[in-house]
């Protein structure tokens, strides 16, 4: 794989695609491998990011949204050393002969969470404490009160069945007074929230949201609530990109279907344009096509179009486009013009559009993970291409996780992908895979 050479492009002016890709050994659009086509990508997404403003928001708002600048921790979590069981807290001096004897310690009160710190008490006495209660000043151990056999005023306990400093969580040990508790970049999960609560931060600063607008193209398209004539489909990638869009939490502008018609696509590339940070279609860029969509792109922005390695989704428009004539340098947005196959338009979402976005929302970690998953079944694979194979994941006899392709694999095929839960991608050189092998899988659906 070719690298970006210059790596101060993204902050140099003017971003076009002859900049980057001149910077390419070996770029070759007619066949562009996916690796090559997600670093130019990635080029263009850091330069968006650099330019996202903040919004401070309610925490609870704030899921799945992508924080943009550090969280230092104002306080200690716990803020004191406390109970982790329901028992009894002492000094652990007591415990110190190693041989097997009874303890016996006078009950000097109880402890409930949320009372005040307890100062001094002798050694030979401890207190009954609750579960998140404060440690008295000088008791550093808990016995829980199951070791324990309790008379009038004392308990008695094996001094073998606890260590010192056992049962006792440690003032800090969570979050550290003035160190940093959440880095900028992260999306913000259900334990974030959390843990931003556990600070006392009402709220929290993230990046605005991205504004994505996309359209389909095509005259054989029709919405639902229309009649179906001869030669029409109905159209599911307005769908299927919604859904996708949905999760990722972005601002969606659905600009609905447009016609093969070259001034109805101006004026909705215009309109797109001028309204979002990005622009994502389907249709349109095969080779064959009535060439409307890719002359109304190539007329308002600076686009390359791709036949990337990969398959389902071999042609790819790739570029900005502005929503006036003087292309003033900072107001584009960036186009993806997709495949219009309902299975293309999905893997290339997913290969491309996705992780795009989340970097240019600002998010550290917006490379989707692959796990390895062991293959339940053999099959062949062209090389000089990546390809991405529907499966489910199954149990073996074993209870181990294992895959199995979900039948057809057309590129229009939308029932196999419906019925899979994750994609397996199989690298550009690989050749066959063999049953029992692991394979790297995208999975579709997570706990995030
Ligand atoms: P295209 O990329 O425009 O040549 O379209 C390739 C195939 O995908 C054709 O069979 C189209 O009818 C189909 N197709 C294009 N757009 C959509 C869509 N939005 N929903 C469903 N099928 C589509
Ligand atoms: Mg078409």
């Amino acid at each position: 794989m070719w690298k970006i050479k210059n790596s101060n492009l993204a902050t140099s002016t003017p971003l076009s695609l002859e900049n980057v890709t001149s910077c390419l050994t070996d770029y070759d659009p007619e066949s562009l491998r996916v690796e090559d086509g997600k670093e130019i990508i990635k080029t263009f997404s850091e330069v968006i990011a650099s330019k996202l403003t903040i919004e401070k928001l309610p925490i609870r708002d704030a899921l799945g949204r992508v924080l943009a600048i550090d969280v230092i921790s104002p306080i200690n979590v716990p803020s004191h050393d406390n109970a982790a069981m329901d028992g009894y807290a002492f000094d652990s001096k007591i415990l110190s002969s190693g041989q097997e004897q009874i303890i016996e310690l006078k009950i000097s009160g109880q402890i409930f969470a949320g009372n005040k710190v307890l100062t001094k008490q002798s050694n030979d006495t401890c207190y009954q404490i609750m579960t998140g209660a404060v440690m008295p000043l000088n008791c550093d151990t808990v016995i829980p009160q199951e070791f324990v056999e309790v008379c009038e005023n004392k308990i008695r306990f094996l001094n073998t069945n606890v260590k010192p400093r056992d049962n006792r969580r440690l003032k800090g040990e969570d979050l550290q007074f003035g160190n940093s508790a959440l880095k900028a970049g992260k999306i913000l999960r259900p334990s974030d929230l959390g843990l931003l609560a556990s600070l006392g931060m009402p709220e929290v600063n993230v990046f605005r949201k991205l504004r994505v607008s996309f359209f389909s193209t095509g005259d054989e398209l029709k919405s639902l609530g229309e009649s179906l004539p001869e030669g029409c489909v109905y159209d599911s990638n307005r769908y299927t990109i919604f859904g996708m869009l949905k999760r990722i939490g972005v601002e969606i502008i659905d600009l609905g279907v447009i016609p093969d018609d070259p001034a109805l696509l101006e004026k909705a590339f215009i309109s797109a344009s001028s309204s979002s940070d990005v622009i994502i279609t389907s249709g349109g860029v095969s080779v064959g096509e009535a060439d409307h969509t890719k002359s109304v792109m190539k007329k308002l922005g600076d686009v390359d179009f791709w036949k990337v390695a990969m398959r389902p989704g071999r042609p790819m428009v790739f570029g900005k486009i502005w929503p006036d004539s003087d292309r003033i340098s900072e107001n584009y947005s960036l186009l993806f013009g997709l495949p219009g196959n309902p299975v293309a338009v999905m893997v290339t979402f997913y290969v491309f559009v996705r992780e795009a976005i989340f970097q240019m929302m600002g998010s550290s970690e917006f490379e989707s993970q692959l796990v390895l998953v062991k293959s339940a079944e053999s099959f062949k694979k062209k090389p000089g291409r990546t390809e991405y194979r529907r499966a489910k994941i199954l149990k073996d006899h074993d209870n181990c996780p294992q895959i199995k392709l979900t039948g057809a694999q057309g590129s229009g095929i939308l029932s196999s992908m419906s019925e899979a839960d994750c994609l397996v991608v199989l690298d550009h050189d690989i050749v066959s895979v063999k049953a029992g092998d692991l394979v790297p899988i995208l999975v579709f659906d997570g706990l995030i």
